[in-house]
């Protein structure tokens, strides 16, 4: 096999430089190795980057999306709804708080949640009295779903509005950046090393909403508070502190945080670098029977997978072509399994059918590898055997 190719090519990866690395030592070498500075100073940077007032940095996103819903005040007999097509975090936060999980289904071309179909049942809903009280529209690939559609029917039906933006840090909505949250309450980003940028596991929440931000802040940490300020003990001691609420022990490291603040530095160009990689995949796909997914005018997408379609709709030959991927050592994934089809929610009566754009999206698609650093003889080699697959069978 040639030198340049690996055993395996992962459909995903970090890439962390020397920088990297002597930020983390630094902080190893420090006084605080946790809430120390360095979580505020990536916090600080996170909120210029993305335009936002606030940010938060959590142990993952898994957790500030649990928070996030939490501050929103979900709870038991409420409904939140988002995309079947996501990883299951974006429904078990929803589930974590006690209440009912509902999905909407995708635009195939996208592989995002599909307004019209999201109106329709909205309407419906309203009139069985079952609005959900939280939506979680999800930013698959990095790319951004129609937020200003989105907030217009929140701004009819009365739900809240968290984004599921886990693959979008560094990408553009309208020219804005994503986590702006001009038109949700909550932004949510991920720093698993899959995503844009890693901390190792981490997740961040953007918020303009002061109120929301404070009661986050304390749901991070025990539901305790510190500040002298938010006290309803009026005379309090020296060492005082006070669990308010109950909250959980969500956060994140300062040599985490260290990790992320350094790779932060290199956001535009690690965006750039995966689209230009998504426009070679484009190029050397252009004439096999299959189409990269659709990125909306407006959007500027940060490129987190580089998912392809195939145009015949073939659930036989999609899984031979990503058995033949596989056995040639190259990481094709499907993202995602329908998350109503996974046996925990089937328990709640979800069923094969409920949402069969998300369905037949998974049985059609695939990510192939793409992260930053991929060469460009990787990434003609995945295309050749991708050729040589498909001629075998298409
Ligand atoms: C990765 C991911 C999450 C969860 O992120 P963690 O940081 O691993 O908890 C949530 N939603 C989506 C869409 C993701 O891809």
């Amino acid at each position: 096999m040639d030198k340049e190719i690996p055993q395996y090519i992962p459909y995903g990866k970090q890439t962390v430089t020397d920088d990297d690395i002597s930020s983390v030592v630094e902080v190893l070498k420090s006084p605080f190795l946790t809430q120390g500075p360095v979580i505020k100073k990536f916090e600080d940077r996170i909120s210029k980057k993305t335009n936002s007032k606030y940010s938060l940095s959590f142990n993952s996103a898994t957790s500030a999306l649990h928070i996030a819903c939490l501050s929103l005040g979900l709870g038991k007999g409420d409904w939140l709804w988002t995309s079947p097509t996501t990883f299951v975090a974006s429904a078990n936060c929803g589930r974590y708080c006690g209440a009912n999980v509902d999905f909407v289904d995708i635009n195939p071309l996208t592989g995002l949640i599909d307004i019209e179909k999201l109106s329709l049942k909205l309407k419906y809903a309203k009139n069985i009295n079952k609005l959900p009280k939280i939506l979680i529209p999800v930013h698959l690939a990095g790319t951004s779903c129609n937020m200003s559609e989105i907030k217009k029917l929140s701004d009819i039906y009365g739900f809240d509005i968290i984004e599921d933006a886990s693959h979008a840090l560094g990408g553009k909505y309208k020219g804005k950046p994503v986590g702006c949250c001009e038109y949700s309450r909550i932004c949510v980003f991920s720093c698993h090393p899959v995503k844009i940028i890693t901390t190792g596991e981490g997740g961040i929440i953007t918020t303009n909403d002061k109120n929301i931000f404070e009661k986050m802040e304390k749901l991070r940490s025990h539901g305790i508070t510190k500040k002298k300020d938010n006290f309803l003990n009026s005379d309090p001691a020296p060492w005082h502190y006070e669990q308010q609420d109950l909250g959980f022990n969500y956060r994140i490291t300062d040599i985490q945080c260290a990790l992320g603040l350094s790779q932060l530095e290199r956001l535009e160009e690690i965006v750039l670098e995966r689209n230009s990689l998504l426009e070679r995949y484009r190029k050397l796909l252009h004439d096999l029977p299959l189409k990269l997914m659709e990125i909306p005018k407006d959007v500027f997408s940060a490129v987190h997978l580089g998912i392809i379609r195939f145009l015949n709709y073939d659930p036989l030959i999609h899984k031979s072509i990503f058995k033949d991927l596989k056995n040639n050592g190259i990481g094709v994934q499907i993202h995602y399994i329908p998350v109503h089809l996974q046996p925990y929610y089937k328990k709640f009566g979800f069923k094969e059918g409920d949402f069969p754009n998300s369905e037949s999206y998974a049985k059609n698609s695939f990510s192939l590898p793409l992260y930053p650093g991929i060469s460009s003889e990787i990434q003609e080699y995945v295309v050749t055997k991708l050729k040589e697959s498909c001629k075998k069978y298409l």
